[in-house]
């Protein structure tokens, strides 16, 4: 819908409209108010440069779409109906949790093996692990190529599929070598077009999940669901959306916590949403609020850092991380929020 700056456009705007969304296979169509003519664009919408071009027009206030942009990934495509299942949980069916530490210490595996197994038994479904790291600064731990044969062997002894973040191609391939199901795209990376088309391209054709977090910086919904889009276009669309708070922080907490971005992306798209309160508010006391705030909202799941001795933990797990006890007591509490939400007629 294009809106003019005056009451209406004169017979050279009109021309000039006109030949532009013609030559993207539109035509115009005036709807003349009391007040003003605004101009319906007619037929497919979505060319950004068509867009460009009638929004550079200096007699044009702005132009309103009335298509959605995300052709796989809105709430209206023919994708909607579209389960996504890992763990024995079908997302939206079930809460969903995905628990572990944040990085794995290859010096020290049995801590990564005591916690997938104590995870296992707190009731999470899908165990987490960094293999390989996002570090703000290049002489902190990197992850190790080692980590990844720690992340398969606890996969095996518990029988959880795990989920680990892969920042490039070398990283991709190895992961998918391996058999890792769920792979994440971190914070860092969720606005890196070249590895969202890598990904969607090497997951196509696979079961594989991406576990897509929003990007650090408070990016709006369209640009967290369009990230979606780049990797479901390839051929798999099993994302998940995985809000984790989102920079400035919020004076206390590591980030601002943005759980209560999941009514309005429930409201754009059929993407399940699974909340990260660890990098949301970043201290292990805080958890638990967020987490459960995250369920009143409407969150599909949880994916949460822990550990069975944070202290004893690299990265993020000696600030974050809660410990298997606490999980237990998260996980009993979202399920009867989650239950209780998804009983009331009304909420
Ligand atoms: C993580 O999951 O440990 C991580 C680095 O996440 P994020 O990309 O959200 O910072
Ligand atoms: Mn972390």
């Amino acid at each position: 819908m294009i809106l003019p700056q005056g009451p209406s456009l004169n017979p050279e705007q009109i021309r000039e409209i006109t030949e532009i969304v013609e030559s993207f296979g539109c035509h115009i169509r005036p709807i003349v108010g009391a007040v003003r003519t605004i101009y319906a664009i007619v037929g497919d919408e979505r060319d950004e440069l068509m867009i460009n071009r009638l929004e550079g027009l200096p007699y044009i206030e702005r132009i309103d779409r009335i298509q959605s942009p995300f052709k796989l990934m809105d709430i209206r495509s023919d994708l909607a109906t579209h389960k996504i299942a890992i763990g024995g949980v079908t997302l939206g069916k079930k809460l969903l949790v995905i628990a572990g530490p944040c990085t794995i210490d290859p010096k020290n595996p049995n801590y990564f093996y005591e916690t997938a197994q104590a995870v296992k038994e707190a009731g999470a479904h899908v165990l987490r692990g960094g293999v390989w790291k996002p570090r703000t600064n290049p002489y902190a731990f990197q992850g190790d190529d080692k980590s990844l044969d720690i992340l398969m062997e606890a996969s095996r002894r518990t029988g959880l599929p795990v989920d680990t973040e892969v920042m490039g191609e070398d990283q991709l391939k190895l992961a998918l070598d391996a058999g890792v199901p769920m792979l994440q795209v971190g914070a860092r990376n969720a606005l890196n077009y070249s590895l969202l088309r890598q990904i969607g391209s090497a997951v196509a054709g696979r079961k594989t999940i991406v576990l897509l977090k929003r990007s650090l910086h408070m990016g709006t919904l369209n640009e967290f669901i369009s990230a979606a889009e780049y990797v479901a276009n390839f051929g798999n669309p099993n994302v998940i959306l995985c809000p984790r708070g989102t920079a400035p922080a919020l004076d206390g907490y590591r980030n601002h916590p943005d759980e209560s971005i999941v009514p309005l992306l429930k409201e754009r798209t059929w993407a399940p949403v699974v909340v990260d309160p660890s990098h949301s508010v970043g201290r292990a006391s805080y958890v638990p609020a967020c987490a459960l705030a995250a369920i009143a909202y409407g969150a599909d799941g949880l994916c949460i850092e822990a550990h069975v001795q944070p202290s004893k933990g690299i990265g993020d797990d000696p600030k974050q991380a809660i410990v298997p006890s606490v999980l237990a007591e998260i996980i009993r509490i979202a399920r009867e929020i989650w239950t209780l939400r998804r009983q009331a007629k009304a909420v």
